[in-house]
C-alpha cells in the first residue's frame, strides 16, 4: 500500500497553481467579466483552486487565437504533427504520477485506476494518432486517359470541444489527438467540475505546441459551452456528455450547417448465458469480475454496465457469488493504491445517485447490498462517497431505463436467447453492453443482434485506441478512437485535372 500525499501537502507530486484563467494564444489570459468560480475536490468536499469563469467573450478571444494558427498548422507537414503528438506523449509518460493524482484529485476516482488505466490510455491515444496520421494515404482515380481526380484530406480548420468530468485528460486527449494530427485548431471546453486537470496537463505539453493551436475557455455549460457550439466560426463541433445536452449541441450547430460527433450516454446490459457457471473455474471468475465493472470509476462511466441480465437457470446462485464479488471492492481515500473505489465526481452527483436509491425502492426494487451514502470517516467524511449497490427489479423501472453514473446495477433474468437480446434492447440506448458465453455461437449472434456500438464479448471495459467506438440510438452520432476518426476531423478536396492539350 501506497498513499500519495495531497494536493498542498508536503512531498505532493502536484502542484496546482491558486486560480486558472484561460488558456489562449499560448498564454493565461483573465476571464473578460472578471469572474471565478471555485473548485472543490471531492475527496474531501473543499476548494482547492478557483477557475475562470469563460463567457462569450472569452469564446470569441480564443476563437481569434485560434483562427491566427489555423494557416501555419494545417500546411505543417503529417509528419511534424506526428512528431508534435510524440512529443506530447513522452511528456505525459514523464509526469504520469502528477497527471495521475491531478485527476485523483479532482474527479475522485481511486489512484491506481488513473495510473494504470486513465494516463496511460491518453498516452497510447497520442502515439496511435501520430502512427495514423503518417500512414494516411490519399486517392487517385483515373477518369479516362487525360483525366485524373486527385482525393487529398484538408483539415476543417478551427474545432470546438466540449467534454465532460468523468475522464477529464481521458475525454480531452481523445479529442484533441485526431483534431491536432488532421492538422485542426482547437477551442476545447472543460467541464466545469474539472477543468484543474486539464490545465495540469497544458502545464507540461502546452510549450509543444505553437501559440493558438490548443486554447481552453473554462466555465459553466451555457456561459461558455453554447457560445461555443453556436458559434459561425467553427467548423465542427464534438461533444461529449448528457443526451439532452447533446441535443441542445446539434440545435445550435444546426444554425451554421456545421458537423457534431456526440458521444452521449448509456444504459449497458451486462448479459450472462448460464453456460458461464458450467464449471466454477478462472472463466466463472472473470465473468464475476466483468459484473462487478459496473463500480469501475464509481460507476461514472458512458458504458457502466448499469443493468446485469442473467440467465434463469443460473439467476440466484450466480448472484450470490457475484454479491459476494462486489462486497470485496475496496473503498477508500482515493490517493491511496489500494483503494479500488474512490468519491463520486460532485456533490450534485452524489445527491443523484442518492435519489436514484429512493427511486428504486419507490419502485419495488429490492436493495441486494449497498443502497446508501458511504460515511468514510476522518477527513473523507465531507467526500462523496457512495456504497456499490446491487438491486434487483425489473427492465420496465425507471433505474433500468434512465441513467443513474453511479456504481449502481439493477439486475433482471431471463429465460431464453430470444428474451435476453429483447430485454438488452428495450433501452433508448445503445453505447455499450457485453455478452457472457463460453459458447462462441451464441457470443457471435448476441453481439450482433444487441444493438449498441460497443459489444464487450467476455470481456468489459477495454479501450484501445484502434477500435471505434461510439453510440447507437440516443447515445450518440459518430465515433471516436479507430482511424476511422480522422474522417470527422477532415474534409476531402477533390482536384479534377485534364491533361488533354485537346478543347474538350
Ligand atoms: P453534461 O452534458 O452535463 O456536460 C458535458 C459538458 O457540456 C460540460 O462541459 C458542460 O459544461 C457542457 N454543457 C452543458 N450544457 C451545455 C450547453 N447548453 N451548451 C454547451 N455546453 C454545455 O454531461 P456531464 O454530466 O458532464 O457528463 C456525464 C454524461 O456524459 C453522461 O451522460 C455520460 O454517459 C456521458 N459520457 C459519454 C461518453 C461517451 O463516450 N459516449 C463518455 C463519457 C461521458
Amino acid at each position: 500500500m501506497a498513499e500519495y500525499a495531497a494536493p498542498g501537502q508536503p512531498g505532493s507530486v502536484v502542484s496546482y497553481l491558486d486560480r486558472y484563467d484561460h488558456f489562449i494564444g499560448g498564454e493565461y489570459v483573465a476571464p473578460a467579466k472578471g469572474d471565478y468560480f471555485e473548485n472543490p475536490t471531492p475527496v474531501t468536499g473543499r476548494a482547492f483552486t478557483e477557475i475562470a469563469r469563460g463567457t462569450a467573450d472569452d469564446v470569441e478571444r480564443a476563437l481569434d487565437a485560434a483562427h491566427g494558427a489555423a494557416r501555419a498548422w494545417g500546411r505543417t507537414s503529417p509528419a511534424e504533427r506526428a512528431n508534435v503528438l510524440n512529443r506530447i506523449a513522452d511528456r505525459m509518460e514523464q509526469n504520469l504520477e502528477a497527471l495521475a493524482v491531478a485527476e485523483c484529485w479532482e474527479n475522485g476516482k481511486a489512484v491506481r485506476e488513473t495510473l494504470n488505466a486513465d494516463i496511460p490510455l491518453a498516452i497510447d491515444h497520442f502515439r496511435y494518432f501520430a502512427g495514423v496520421i503518417r500512414a494516411q494515404e490519399g486517392g487517385i482515380s483515373q477518369i479516362d486517359q487525360d483525366l485524373v481526380a486527385y482525393h487529398f484530406q484538408e483539415p476543417l480548420g478551427v474545432v470546438g470541444q466540449i467534454i465532460p468530468w468523468n475522464f477529464p485528460i481521458l475525454m480531452a486527449t481523445w479529442k484533441l489527438a485526431p483534431a491536432l494530427a488532421a492538422g485542426n485548431c482547437v477551442v476545447l471546453k472543460p467541464a466545469e467540475q474539472t477543468p484543474a486537470s486539464i490545465h495540469v496537463l497544458l502545464s507540461f505539453i502546452a510549450d509543444l505546441l505553437p501559440p493558438g493551436v490548443l486554447n481552453v475557455v473554462n466555465g459553466f455549460g451555457v456561459e461558455a459551452g453554447k457560445p461555443l457550439a453556436s458559434s459561425s466560426r467553427i467548423a465542427k463541433i464534438a461533444f461529449t456528455g448528457e443526451t439532452t445536452t447533446g441535443r441542445l449541441i446539434m440545435q445550435y450547430a444546426s444554425e451554421n450547417i456545421i458537423p457534431v460527433t456526440l458521444e452521449l450516454g448509456g444504459k449497458s446490459p451486462n448479459v450472462f448465458f448460464s453456460d458461464v457457471a458450467s464449471s466454477r473455474d478462472s472463466f466463472y471468475d472473470k465473468a464475476l469480475e466483468g459484473f462487478t465493472m459496473f463500480a469501475l470509476n464509481q460507476g461514472e462511466v458512458c458504458t457502466c454496465p448499469s443493468r446485469a441480465l442473467i440467465q434463469s437457470s443460473i439467476y440466484d446462485s450466480f448472484l450470490a457469488d457475484a454479491t459476494e464479488r462486489t462486497k470485496l471492492i475496496k473503498q477508500g481515500n482515493p490517493l491511496d493504491t489500494d483503494t479500488m473505489m474512490g468519491a463520486q465526481a460532485s456533490n450534485d452527483q452524489l445527491e443523484k445517485i442518492l435519489s436514484y436509491f429512493d427511486i428504486g425502492r419507490q419502485e419495488g426494487a429490492k436493495v441486494v447490498t449497498g443502497g446508501e451514502r458511504a460515511d468514510l470517516g476522518g477527513d473523507l467524511s465531507g467526500g462523496y462517497y457512495v456504497q456499490p449497490t446491487i438491486f434487483e427489479g425489473d427492465n420496465k423501472m425507471r433505474i433500468f431505463q434512465e441513467e443513474i453514473f453511479g456504481p449502481v446495477v439493477s439486475v433482471t433474468r431471463f429465460d431464453d436467447y430470444d428474451d435476453a437480446v429483447k430485454t438488452a434492447n428495450d433501452t433508448l440506448y445503445g453505447l455499450g453492453a457485453a455478452v457472457w458465453s463460453r459458447d462462441g455461437g451464441t457470443a457471435y449472434r448476441a453481439g450482433r443482434d444487441i444493438q449498441a456500438g460497443r459489444v464487450w464479448v467476455n470481456n468489459y471495459h477495454a479501450y484501445p485506441a484502434h477500435a471505434a467506438f461510439g453510440g447507437y440510438k440516443d447515445s450518440g452520432i459518430g465515433r471516436e478512437n479507430h482511424k476511422m476518426m480522422l474522417d470527422h476531423y477532415q474534409q476531402t478536396k477533390n482536384l479534377l485535372v485534364s491533361y488533354s492539350q485537346n478543347a474538350q
